[in-house]
């Protein structure tokens, strides 16, 4: 995936790491331009460096929107997508069954800013899901496959409900990414990502992206989103949606909220992310490769209890999955062993290749059991809410060889009965 650099003659081929905090000027009068947004060029890394933007500039081609940029996380990148249409008194909805990280973030973290989310069942029909919605709901939330329940989400009907209340569709679409499923195609506005995971795919870096359509229309909705229609007090009463069209979003999320927060993603992280993504459609193929015949294998295992990849004709959510991601999902597996919670965990303990690590949807195959850590905050009912059994194993199928994934399962299985 070659978007994003081009060098033209005697420039570097690989995207130089512009490992500096600062850009030089000649005048006074120069940089001061650049600080009224009457220029446009770089000043200071925690807004905008070269190598950032470039690397953002390849995940917004990937994924068809207009602008982006890279975030720190995948947290601070949902974080700032929703903050940058939210403030203290507004409220908005979001599918319970996301990643567990963000469930928090949204149901108690934001609440402590004065924004509150609504979680709903993303299964359920239009109408209850709108029963959700408020006058001062400012956007719907969802993730295009779940973590770690990896449930597929009806993004044309998530979209069609947001733009009836008249307010933006945000979408995770970290495990198929843009390579599997391109969520502007099907209505959605801004997508986000942790680049931490398919992106980077090596483990190396933490990071995320936020990228805008584009086809939001914020100005439609008086001042609503006055955060981005009315002059903003703290750059010189300047207008996002006049002052940059279609790239308003995004330039308000780098303008105001990364310069006030800071949650830059370091130029070396980026030029790892770079390199993940020259790779990300070879790897993204076999991953789902992989996965489908470990999926087979277990679906046919007598010692699994229950198995959810969607990938299977007989999963719940393999019509939306074909639907939206024809050439597969992703590689994770979201399965259970029989005989409850501690046989789950005695066959993640009895792993070989497959390591236990926190963390998903890299090259290397690896296992989690939410319930017992990344999910461990939540109770009981907030577990089931987020789809979460309590004996759900999640299985990150990496791009080794299938036959050792199978076979290292094979002989962990063994100590189950
Ligand atoms: C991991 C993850 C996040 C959080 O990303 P970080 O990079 O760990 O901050 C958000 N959404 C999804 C779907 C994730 O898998």
């Amino acid at each position: 995936m070659q978007e994003g650099w081009h060098p033209t003659k005697g420039e570097p081929r690989i995207l130089p790491i512009y490992q500096s905090t600062t850009f030089k000027y000649d005048t006074s009068e120069q940089m001061a331009r650049l600080f009224d947004l009457k220029d446009s060029g770089y000043f200071y890394t925690r807004l905008q460096n070269p190598t950032n933007d470039t690397v953002a500039a390849k995940i917004t081609a990937l994924e068809g929107g207009v602008a982006g940029m890279l975030t720190s996380s995948g947290q601070a990148a949902n974080f700032y997508a929703v903050f940058n249409v939210c403030e203290t008194g507004d409220h908005f909805v979001c599918a319970s069954t996301i990643y567990g990280g963000t469930y928090n973030l949204f149901g108690i973290t934001m609440k402590k800013f004065g924004i509150e989310c609504t979680f709903v069942d993303a299964d359920a029909d239009e109408e209850t899901i709108s029963a959700a919605f408020r006058p001062n709901t400012k956007a719907l939330f969802g993730e295009t496959v779940t973590n770690p329940g990896v449930t597929v989400l009806d993004i044309e009907k998530f979209a069609r409900i947001a733009h009836r209340h008249g307010v933006p569709l945000i979408v995770d679409n970290t495990f198929p990414t843009p390579i599997n499923c391109r969520p502007f195609e099907w209505g959605a506005d801004i997508v986000t990502h942790s680049t931490t995971k398919y992106m980077d795919g090596h483990a190396t870096s933490v990071g995320g992206a936020i990228v805008d359509s584009g086809n939001f229309d914020w100005d439609a909705y008086g001042d609503k989103f006055h955060g981005l229609t009315t002059p903003d007090p703290s750059y010189h009463g300047l207008t996002y949606t006049k002052a940059f069209g279609k790239a308003a979003f995004i330039t308000k999320a780098t303008a105001q909220l990364m310069r006030d927060m800071g949650s830059i993603q370091s130029p070396f992280d980026a030029f790892l992310l770079n390199l993940g993504l020259e790779t990300l459609h070879l790897r993204m193929q076999r991953h789902c490769e992989n996965a489908q015949k470990v999926a087979e294998y277990l679906a046919a295992n007598p010692k699994i209890a229950w198995i959810n990849y969607s990938g299977l004709k007989t999963d719940k959510y393999h019509a939306l999955a074909e639907k939206y991601m024809p050439n597969g999902t992703c590689g994770v597996i979201a399965f259970a062993t029989k005989g409850s919670r501690e046989a789950s965990l005695r066959f993640i303990d009895h792993l070989k290749m497959i390591a236990i690590v926190t963390h998903v949807a890299d090259a290397r195959s690896c296992v989690l059991h939410p319930a017992s850590h990344t999910h461990r905050q939540l109770s009981d009912e907030q577990l089931r809410e987020a789809g979460v059994a309590p004996d759900l194993i999640r299985l990150s199928v990496g791009i080794e060889n299938v036959g050792d994934i199978i076979a290292d399962i094979e002989q962990a299985l063994q100590y189950i009965n």
